[in-house]
C-alpha cells in the first residue's frame, strides 16, 4: 500500500471472523508494517543472487556449512574438483557426513576439520590425487564474537602452478647443454653419498673427474659451436656408460665428475677405462669432419673426508694422468697416485 505521502509499504495482513458460520460475522483485521523486514529480505535475495553468480564463475571450488554441519553453499567447481556428478545446488541443504560418506575415506579427508575445538584460524593442504594433479585446500571457520557460525573449505587446482614449479627446480639443477645435473646438484649428491658411507662405510664409492685432453685445440680447429658437439657427445658416452645408480655432473666448462655407488677401487677404475676407451674410439662426425677426442681421468675412493676434499684428491689423480701422457685413468692413493 502506499502511505500518506504515496511510499509504498508493505504489510502483514490478517484477518480473523469472529463466526465462520456466520455470514454477516464481524471481522478482525490486523496490519503489520513489514516494509524493513521485505527490504532487508529483497536485499538478502539479491546479495544471494549476487553471491550465486560470482561462485558460478570462480574458479576454485566452493563449501561453506554452517553450524550444524549442513551444506549452505556450494559450486559447480567444487563439485568438479571432488569428482562429483551433482549440480552444486543439490548438495545444498545435504549434511557433511552424507557428502563425506559419497566422496570416500581420501576424499572425505580433505575435509576434515581440524580445529573446531582447538581454535584454529586457518589451516591449508596441499594433496595430491592418483591422477598426479595437485589441490590447495584452505579451511576457513566461520565465527562472529567467538561463535560459531559454521566453515568454508576453498579448493584450488595448482597442478600447474606445481608443474611450473618442478621445471624451475629442475632447471636450476640441469646444465642446459649435456642435459646432466649441474654443479651444484652433483655437489648435493656428492654430499648425500659421503653421509651414506659415513653411515656405512662398508659400501664403497668413488669419485671420478674427467677432463677433455687438448679441447681448446678443438675449439680452435672447428669452432667453439663444435666444440660444444664434442661435450654433448661425451656427456651421451657417459650416461650410457654408468650402472642406474651412478651419478654423472657438468662440474665446469669441459670438465665432468662421476660418483660410483657401491663399487671397489678396481671395479671403479676399469668402468673409468672403458668410459675413457669408448670415447677415444667413437669420433664425433658433423659434416666432412671426423673428431677424435681423449680424456683423462682422476679416480678417488671416498673416505671420511669432506666432499671438497675428495674433488681436490680426485683433481690431483687427474693432473696425473694429463702429466704422464693424457687418455688414461690415475687413482689417488695415501701413499701414492697409480695407474692401473
Ligand atoms: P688439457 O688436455 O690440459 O685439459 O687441455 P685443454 O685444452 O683441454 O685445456 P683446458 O682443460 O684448460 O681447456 C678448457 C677449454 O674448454 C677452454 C675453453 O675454451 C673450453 N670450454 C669450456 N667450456 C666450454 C663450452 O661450454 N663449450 C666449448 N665449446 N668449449 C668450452
Ligand atoms: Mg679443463
Ligand atoms: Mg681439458
Amino acid at each position: 500500500m502506499r502511505d500518506a505521502r504515496g511510499e509504498v509499504r508493505w504489510f502483514d495482513m490478517q484477518a480473523v471472523t469472529r463466526d465462520p458460520d456466520d455470514e454477516d460475522s464481524v471481522s478482525v483485521w490486523t496490519l503489520v508494517d513489514i516494509t524493513e523486514k521485505h527490504q532487508i529480505q529483497t536485499a538478502l535475495a539479491a546479495e544471494r543472487l549476487r553471491l550465486t553468480a560470482l561462485l558460478r564463475r570462480f574458479p576454485g571450488g566452493v563449501l561453506m556449512e554452517d553450524a550444524a554441519g549442513v551444506i549452505t553453499t556450494a559450486n559447480p567447481s567444487l563439485c568438479a574438483l571432488l569428482g562429483l556428478p551433482d549440480h552444486a545446488d543439490n548438495l545444498i541443504g545435504q549434511h557433511h557426513d552424507a557428502l563425506c560418506e559419497r566422496l570416500g575415506p581420501e576424499r572425505s579427508a580433505w575435509l576434515h576439520q581440524p580445529g573446531l575445538t582447538r581454535g584454529e584460524k586457518r589451516r591449508t593442504i596441499e594433496v595430491t590425487q592418483s591422477d598426479g594433479k595437485t589441490l590447495e585446500i584452505d579451511w576457513l571457520p566461520i565465527e562472529r564474537g567467538g561463535e560459531q557460525l559454521g566453515r568454508v573449505w576453498l579448493l584450488h587446482d595448482i597442478s600447474e602452478q606445481k608443474e611450473r614449479e618442478r621445471a624451475l627446480a629442475s632447471l636450476a639443477l640441469t646444465d642446459a647443454l649435456t642435459n646432466l645435473p649441474n654443479r651444484r646438484s652433483f655437489m648435493a649428491s656428492l654430499e648425500a653419498a659421503l653421509e651414506d658411507y659415513r653411515q656405512h662405510p662398508e659400501r664403497e664409492g668413488a669419485l671420478l673427474m674427467l677432463d677433455m685432453d687438448h679441447f681448446k685445440k678443438v675449439n680452435d680447429t672447428y669452432g667453439h659451436a663444435t666444440g660444444d658437439l664434442v661435450l654433448q657427445h661425451l656427456a651421451r658416452i657417459v650416461r650410457l656408460g654408468l650402472r642406474q645408480h651412478d651419478t654423472a655432473g657438468r662440474i665446469g666448462g669441459e670438465e665432468f665428475a662421476v660418483l660410483l655407488r657401491d663399487i671397489s677401487e678396481t671395479d671403479a677404475a676399469s668402468l673409468a677405462n672403458r668410459l675413457r676407451q669408448t670415447l677415444a674410439d667413437s669420433p664425433v662426425v658433423t659434416g666432412d669432419a671426423s673428431i677424435r677426442v681423449t680424456m683423462s681421468i682422476g679416480l678417488a675412493m671416498l673416505d671420511r673426508q669432506d666432499a671438497n676434499r675428495i674433488l681436490a684428491r680426485a683433481d690431483e689423480a687427474l693432473y696425473e694422468a694429463k702429466s704422464s701422457g693424457r687418455n688414461r685413468v690415475c687413482c689417488h692413493r695415501e701413499s701414492a697416485i697409480t695407474s692401473p
